[in-house]
């Protein structure tokens, strides 16, 4: 994926920050980040349905990481708008780490599509 995260030597960062932070700083920074870490290392497919879909599990999740990290992020009391947590490139990053640990999509509709797109010469 290209990612502006991987561009070397880019300043993202005015407030003293930069580099981004890793993945591990931002999750010290805001704990709900690691308690999705926890959960969505617990999910497991075990195979016994006949299919997973982990975008069936991710968009909430997704969507709850929106108010935790990122430009969306809802402010928790007395907090400023301002600083990494707000910052879209942080959420881009933590975003990269969580949607990965989630197992793969196995026989759900995702995966059919993905055959639908690919036969019709689309991306
Ligand atoms: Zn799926």
């Amino acid at each position: 994926m290209d990612s502006l995260l991987d561009r070397p030597g880019e300043k993202l960062y005015p407030w003293g920050m930069d580099p981004l932070p890793d993945y591990e700083t931002l999750a010290g920074l805001e704990p709900r980040i690691k308690d999705m870490e926890r959960r969505a290392r617990a999910v497991e497919d075990d195979g016994s349905g006949a299919f997973f879909c982990s975008n069936y599990l991710w968009l909430p999740m997704y969507t709850e990481l929106r108010d935790v990290i990122g430009a969306q992020r809802k402010r928790v009391d007395g907090e400023a708008k301002e600083g990494v947590l707000f910052d879209s490139y942080a959420f881009e990053r933590v975003y990269l780490v969580l949607s990965k640990l989630l197992p793969a999509c196995r026989d759900c509709g995702c995966r059919k599509f993905q055959r639908v797109l690919h036969a019709s010469g689309q991306r």
